[in-house]
């Protein structure tokens, strides 16, 4: 059996990245690292990083590569990364993939496979738009697939449900565009790496099971 617990998924803004990673990480003991929800923690203390990132994130503008990369590098020292990993929503450049392979190699460690997640953009920008969470504990809900019990109101806390100022459409467009212009390249750069592995909506199941036997 061959070990592969360091992985990167690559996938649009609700392409589904989020799911799968709760469904490993609740039967594995790998970190889960977004760099989106990093990025948020530091606007909500309110940090140096923060006000820097809050105007880009905004526009569903690209914090700069070195920012997010330093911030991964630190984040994968720590001790729950040892087993393994999944890098949710890095990198999203070649610079990105570039300063990440620098990381691992001074880190010694390697990566194991790139799992990218390919959903119709129509498909994307309903769920986008649709995902509302809770300002006072975080919990996800969607107004389509995932409803609260109460309209407004989340189910674990009783606190108020909010979208997120970049789910709107005009933002999630943006985010759209932003994504496909960066990720063509580094879906070729891991293809050419022999790391990549596509996974539609269909092969959801089959593509699980594959992982999950890479982490035993
Ligand atoms: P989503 O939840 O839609 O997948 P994220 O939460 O990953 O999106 O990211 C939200 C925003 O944070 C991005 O639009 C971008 O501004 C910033 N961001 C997150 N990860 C990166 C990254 N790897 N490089 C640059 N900016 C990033
Ligand atoms: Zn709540």
């Amino acid at each position: 059996m061959i070990s592969k617990r360091n992985l990167i998924f690559i996938g649009a803004p609700g392409a589904g990245k989020g799911t799968f990673s709760a469904l490993l990480t609740r039967e594995y003991p790998l970190a889960h690292i977004s760099t989106g929800d990093i990025l948020r923690g530091e606007i909500k203390r309110d940090t140096e990083l923060g006000r820097q990132a809050a105007g880009l994130m905004k526009e569903g503008k690209l914090v700069p590569d070195q920012v997010v990369a330093g911030m991964v590098r630190n984040r994968l020292t720590e001790k729950d990364c040892e087993y393994g990993f999944i890098l949710d929503g890095f990198p999203r450049t070649i610079g990105q993939a570039e300063l990440l392979e620098e990381a691992l190699k001074s880190l010694a460690r390697k990566l194991d496979a790139v799992v990218y997640f390919k959903v119709d953009d129509d498909i994307i920008l309903q769920r986008l738009t649709a995902r509302i969470s809770c300002k006072n504990c975080g919990e996800i809900y969607n107004k389509l697939f995932l409803p609260p019990k109460q309209d407004g109101v989340c189910d674990k806390c009783g606190g108020e449900l909010f979208q997120r100022p970049d789910d709107s459409l005009e933002t999630a467009t943006e985010r759209l565009k932003v994504f496909y212009a960066n990720t063509q390249p580094l879906i070729d750069y891991y293809a050419a790496k022999g790391l990549l592995l596509t996974i539609t909506e269909l092969e959801m199941n089959a593509a699980l099971a594959q992982l999950k036997a890479g982490l035993a």
